[in-house]
């Protein structure tokens, strides 16, 4: 038994699984082929309690700790990345700047369905000019103080759930950056229900992973109440939020590749070679499984120190970000060999192996690269100082 079990984690580990194997396997061909937006799935995500698990009980959530979240995660992403991906979203980055933020009108309103599994939500920050640099975002928010609105003019690329959630929250300028610090950042974030006039889906993308996460562009030419923004403008709500996202991408990148591990085990005991099995005859198909299995366990231990560090709220922000380009790496390496070692079944989508190898290699980009993140890992840890603002004139 690890660590960081006990009794009560059991079972919160054997709902999850139960969920992922009986609920979720059914339909992942849907996501994986037919690249399906899993709705009702995401939705249970939220009927079971695993989106709040985190957040206070004020918000709907479960007031629950990480290292249960962690297993949470860890089961779910056995089976599919993409229903990872959308848990960590409903999770991090899409509600938890309004929990953090946000006024107890707008939790109630936005962010207690999504918990109840009512309601799905999406984040929209990234521009054709990424989302770092939010200095140069065109998205533009103006209040209008005739009607008391903010009219929004934006326009996202890579929004994960475009044109499948409920709720939006949008990133956009509510004043012209100043080159100044972060702290006078005009960056702002607004709620903006599906639905509302000028809200629309664009083009959704084909992609190498995360299959059936409809990501592509949101369109909002829309007006919505004063009462929208999250926090004041320019506020950087949510900055809490922020290292939780890399955080999460921790156990489901572990799932990921033990998932991927258990089935190519089981694949090369069975498979028939030379009078005995692909096991037991090639010792490089078990030093290749070793290999895996060493580092899934390094991986392991890191990951859930760092989810108990959190709990107990000695978490740094490097090692999440730490997490996130160590558990993508992780995702790529376990799913090629465990693709390679299956010969041709390997390369076949329904034995789910190859996917790992694809899902690893978008993990290291979506979210945050591992490239930049490094360079902030790097700045952080040696002590250069933190990440630039806007450039100054
Ligand atoms: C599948 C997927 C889903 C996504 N979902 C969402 C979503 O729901 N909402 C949303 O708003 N966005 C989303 N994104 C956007 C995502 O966050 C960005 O694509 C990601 O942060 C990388 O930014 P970029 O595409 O602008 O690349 P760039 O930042 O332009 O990177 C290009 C290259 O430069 C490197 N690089 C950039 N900066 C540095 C640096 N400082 N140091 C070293 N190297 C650097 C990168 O590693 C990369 O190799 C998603 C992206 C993907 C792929």
């Amino acid at each position: 038994m690890f660590w960081y079990m006990n009794e009560e984690r059991e079972l919160v580990q054997q709902a999850a699984r139960d969920f992922a194997q009986k609920e979720v396997l059914p339909e992942l061909m849907s996501m994986e082929v037919e690249h399906k937006f899993p709705t009702e799935l995401v939705k249970r995500m939220g009927a079971l309690g695993f989106s709040g698990w985190p957040h206070p009980k004020s918000a709907g959530g479960s007031a629950g700790d990480w290292v249960s979240y962690g297993l949470i995660m860890e089961e779910i992403a056995k089976v599919s990345t993409t229903l990872g991906v959308e848990l960590m979203l409903q999770t991090t980055l899409c509600s938890a700047p309004i929990v953090f933020g946000g006024t107890q009108e707008q939790i109630d309103k936005y962010v207690k369905p999504v918990f109840e599994g009512k309601k799905i939500m999406a984040v929209s920050a990234t521009e054709p000019v990424g989302v770092a640099q939010w200095w140069d975002w065109a998205a533009r928010a103006k209040l209008d103080e005739a009607t008391n609105e903010w009219v929004i003019d934006a326009h996202k690329i890579f929004t994960t759930g475009a044109g499948q959630a409920d709720i939006y929250v949008v990133n956009a300028l509510t004043a012209e950056p100043d080159n100044g610090p972060m702290s006078s950042s005009a960056a702002s974030a607004f709620i903006v229900p599906a639905g509302t006039p000028g809200c629309y889906a664009g083009h959704i993308e084909n992609k190498l992973g995360w299959n059936g996460s409809s990501t592509g562009a949101m369109n909002y030419e829309v007006r919505v109440p004063a009462e929208n923004i999250v926090g004041k403008p320019g506020e950087m709500v949510g900055q809490e939020a922020g290292a939780w996202e890399p955080l999460v991408f921790g156990p489901m990148c572990l799932g990921a590749a033990e998932g991927a591990y258990e089935r190519a085990l089981a694949y090369v005991k069975q498979r028939k070679r030379d009078g005995g099995t692909l096991y037991s005859t090639l010792q490089v198909v078990r030093h290749s499984l070793a290999n895996m299995w060493l580092r899934i366990e390094q991986f392991r231990s890191f990951v859930f120190d760092v989810l108990d560090r959190e709990d107990r709220h000695e978490f740094d922000v490097p090692q999440a970000f730490g997490v996130k380009i160590a558990g993508a790496e992780l995702m790529q390496y376990v799913g090629k060999e465990a693709t390679m070692i299956c010969g041709g079944q390997g390369v076949i989508t329904e034995n789910r192996l190859e996917q790992v190898y694809r899902d690893g290699l978008v993990s290291a980009i979506g979210g945050g690269s591992s490239y930049s993140f490094l360079d902030l890992v790097a700045m952080m840890v040696t002590g250069d100082g933190p990440p630039p603002g806007p450039p100054t004139k």
